[in-house]
């Protein structure tokens, strides 16, 4: 009989949250969900602690909560709703929790990913971007808080999964990593004609379904992009170890090449239940729910090299991660703020690309060695100012 484990979800509302919330629901006895929190959907939440009885809800702000509270009122629910980002610091660490799905979009979910390991926590990690804001002050809060980190990145639970459990003996093993990429919905779209994009065309994910802004990421190859300084600081390689191939199918979920040339895939449908049971259960496996591997129906599995015309925006990883620590915070931010514009209407999507490399240009970080979490932070604002100063040159 395996003890209960008892989860906190940040972002439950979400695709990543929603998907983890349904392999719990799989194992009933198995988990219990401590907290839950979202950002806007309060009637999502508000089923959502009807159905998993948490302990805790969080939401930003204390109209949101009040409407909570009043519709969980009316059902005579007891669940404590509590507001604003401390709030969510807080749950992450409390001493009754033992593990926290990290998926928060965006670097607002670094906060909290940091409080959960320092604390120690089971960290299931699906908020990337937190990863790549934190850098080395993340893993470094990992280690010394002794939490177990655990990536839920599909492509970076695939290394994972295709790596022994003993850690150390990972640099002598790896030669390189092999990521993943779908190419997106504009894979084969003549590059010309990429002005063209609307945000609803690049929200149409071929193989995923996934949130708004990681589905645009994926459509520029940003996500790539990011999904490379992730695995910089959860393998710990070297940026030259780090490869990225097109594979359209998204069968074969990311490899592992051995130093003896040995080539190790992690193979599955393209469902994120997969990476969400396996960090839920490691190092056990539990049923996730999704659809099998059906090779009688596989037609082929392909691959092509990333056309840097087509998708400039990958490079930027290897080189943020070779510029000063604390790049790879600004080209977050930059790309963050781009994204929400495009999808808000207000640039078009070639100009994602151009808005990452201008506010790289103009912002080289000058952070200490021994920089803090507040520095890292307040150099993620600065970004963002002159992110959208650029978006204003490119407006006029
Ligand atoms: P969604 O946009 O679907 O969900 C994001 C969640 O975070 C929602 O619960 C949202 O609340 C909440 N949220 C949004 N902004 C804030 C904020 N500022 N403060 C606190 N909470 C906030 O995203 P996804 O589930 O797609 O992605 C989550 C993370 O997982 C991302 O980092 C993404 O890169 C990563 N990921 C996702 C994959 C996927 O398949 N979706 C695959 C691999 C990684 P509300 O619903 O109320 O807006
Ligand atoms: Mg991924």
């Amino acid at each position: 009989m395996n003890p209960l484990l008892n989860l906190v979800i940040l972002g439950s509302t979400g695709s990543v949250g929603t998907s983890t919330l349904d392999v719990v629901a799989r194992h009933p006895g198995r988990f219990h969900v401590v907290g839950l929190t979202a950002q806007q959907r309060v009637d999502v939440l508000f089923e959502q602690c009807r159905r998993f009885r948490p302990r805790v809800a969080v939401l930003p702000t204390e109209p949101r909560a009040a409407e909570l509270r009043r519709l969980l009122a009316a059902e005579g629910l007891v669940t404590e709703v509590r507001v604003g980002p401390e709030a969510l610091c807080e749950l992450a660490a409390a001493s009754e929790v033992d593990a926290v799905m990290a998926a928060i979009v965006g670097a607002a979910g670094l906060r909290p990913c940091m409080a959960a390991a320092r604390a120690g926590k089971r960290l299931l990690l699906a908020n990337k971007e937190a990863l790549v804001v934190g850098g080395g002050l993340f893993m470094q809060a990992v280690a010394a808080g002794g939490a177990t980190l655990l990536p839920i990145d599909s492509e970076h639970s695939a290394i994972f999964q295709c790596l022994p459990e003993d850690r150390s003996t990972w640099a002598r093993r790896i030669d390189h990593i092999v990521l993943t990429a779908s190419g997106g919905p504009f894979r084969q779209r003549d590059p010309a004609t990429l002005h063209e994009v609307t945000p609803a065309m690049a929200v149409a994910h071929p193989n995923w379904v996934m949130g708004q802004k990681i589905s645009v990421d994926s459509a520029t190859m940003m996500n790539k992009a990011l999904e490379v300084i992730e695995a910089r600081w959860l393998f710990d390689l070297a940026p030259e170890r780090i490869k990225v191939v097109i594979h359209p199918q998204s069968i074969i979920h990311s490899m592992v090449v051995c130093r003896d040339g040995s080539v190790l895939a992690q193979l599955g449908t393209p469902d994120m239940k997969v990476p969400i049971a396996y960090g839920l259960s490691f190092p056990e496996r539990i049923e996730s729910g999704a659809p099998r591997l059906d090779f009688e129906q596989l037609q082929s599995l392909s691959f092509e090299p990333p056309d840097p015309r087509r998708f400039p925006g990958l490079q930027l990883a290897w080189d943020a991660l070779r510029a000063p620590a604390g790049t790879t915070a600004v080209l977050n931010a930059a790309n963050e703020e781009a994204v929400a514009a495009f999808l808000a209407g207000t640039i078009g999507f070639g100009a994602i690309h151009s808005v990452n490399a201008r506010t790289l240009d103009r912002l080289p970080p000058r952070l200490g060695p021994s920089h803090t979490l507040d520095d890292l932070l307040e150099l993620d604002g600065r970004a963002r100012d002159v992110a959208r100063q650029v978006m204003r040159e490119l407006a006029a």
